[in-house]
């Protein structure tokens, strides 16, 4: 059975050589585990980060051992029977056919749907917890959002909308990306980013300004809001996806003085700190995507061996909404 591992660190963007393809025997479950087959997988710019060999909030991956991540599976082998055979379970153990797991570390989830990875997923809870608790969303701010057409940022802008906001604002990497922001998901206002400065656009996107900016790019993105947003303005730290494959830190916005006369709140999350907001994220935005009034794309790749692909792919935002891989039915 395959599975992907980490070949080689990437310096600045990941290319084909960062990943090696390798057959390993079916692996066998011990007491306590269950073995899975995975079906779909994740792909997150924040694995980026671990490629890298440095601290951070998760480890790094390891050279020549399977890379990690979400993943849904069915259970085809489970010694101990706590999880019966046939049932679907979400985990950590991505990047690979077979996955031997801790039950404890599965959750039983009812059929093998996707949207447990994005819209109903940590995904979700990540827009969510950014709006809602970190950005302090109230009914009538104006709202930002940046990486708008992505995972994360279809959400925040479309629970933003649905909450009551004067106005959503959105930007994303191509005029396709903004016209899905404006006639699929209901913002007010979106722009290209590529097309000309972002710091302009905003202005003319949001001439009153913006009372919260939720941060998925970092970098221009995040000096543009600043300029834009008024008095107490909230922004929620979520990304900076803008400088993931750059060889050296970025600078820091230059305006970012103007902070202190604003008093704004900057304020950064890592939603598995977070966890404990499920039930409300799920009872409050469950609804809305069941009854469609919140839509959530999905972008999907077919088989493992596209896998690096779908994740080089997704960080140069070849992706509308949540980036999959399929690797069975
Ligand atoms: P997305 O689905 O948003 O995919 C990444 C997107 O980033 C691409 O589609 C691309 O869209 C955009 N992008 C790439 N490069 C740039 C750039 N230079 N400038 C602007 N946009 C760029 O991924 P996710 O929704 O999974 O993640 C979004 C952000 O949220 C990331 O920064 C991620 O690290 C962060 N995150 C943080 C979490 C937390 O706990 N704090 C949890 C989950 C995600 P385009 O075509 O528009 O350029």
């Amino acid at each position: 059975v395959r599975e992907i591992r980490l070949a080689a660190r990437p310096q600045g963007w990941p290319t084909a050589e960062t990943f090696e393809m390798a057959d390993v025997p079916m692996p066998e479950p011990g007491p306590g585990q269950l073995l899975v087959r995975n079906l779909v997988m994740s792909v997150d710019p924040y694995m980026r980060g671990r490629m890298n060999d440095v601290k951070s909030y998760t480890p790094p991956f390891a050279l020549g051992e399977p890379l990690d991540g979400a993943a849904i599976g069915e259970v085809v082998s489970s010694p101990a029977g706590n999880v019966p055979v046939g049932s679907f379970v979400v985990h950590g153990l991505g990047w690979r056919e077979y996955a031997v797991v801790d039950a404890g570390r599965a959750r039983v989830v009812d059929a093998a749907d996707s949207s447990y990875l994005g819209v109903l997923g940590m995904t979700g809870l990540t827009a969510y917890v950014g709006l809602v608790d970190i950005a302090q969303f109230r009914e009538g701010d104006t709202v930002f959002v940046s990486g708008a057409a992505g995972a994360v940022g279809s959400v925040a802008g479309q629970i933003a909308r649905l909450r009551g906001a004067k106005r959503v604002i959105g930007s994303a990497g191509s005029d396709e990306k903004v016209r899905h922001l404006i006639d699929d998901l209901g913002f007010d206002a979106a722009f290209n980013y590529r097309e000309a400065p972002v710091r302009k656009q905003l202005r003319a996107a949001a001439p009153d300004g913006i009372d919260v900016y939720f941060d998925n790019v970092g970098g221009e993105h995040l000096e543009a809001a600043i300029g834009s947003l008024t008095k107490y303005g909230r922004v929620a730290m979520c990304g900076a996806i803008a400088g993931y494959n750059e060889t050296s830190a970025p600078a820091g916005p230059r305006n970012l003085a103007l902070a202190i006369g604003k008093e704004l709140n900057l304020r950064g999350f890592i939603v598995s700190n977070h966890n404990r907001r499920m039930p409300d994220f799920l009872a409050d935005v469950g609804p809305w995507v069941r009854d469609g009034r919140l839509r959530a794309r999905e972008t999907i790749v077919d088989g493992l061996e596209n896998a690096p692909a779908a994740f080089i792919g997704l960080l140069k935002g070849e992706n509308t909404g949540k980036m999959l891989v399929r690797l069975a039915s």
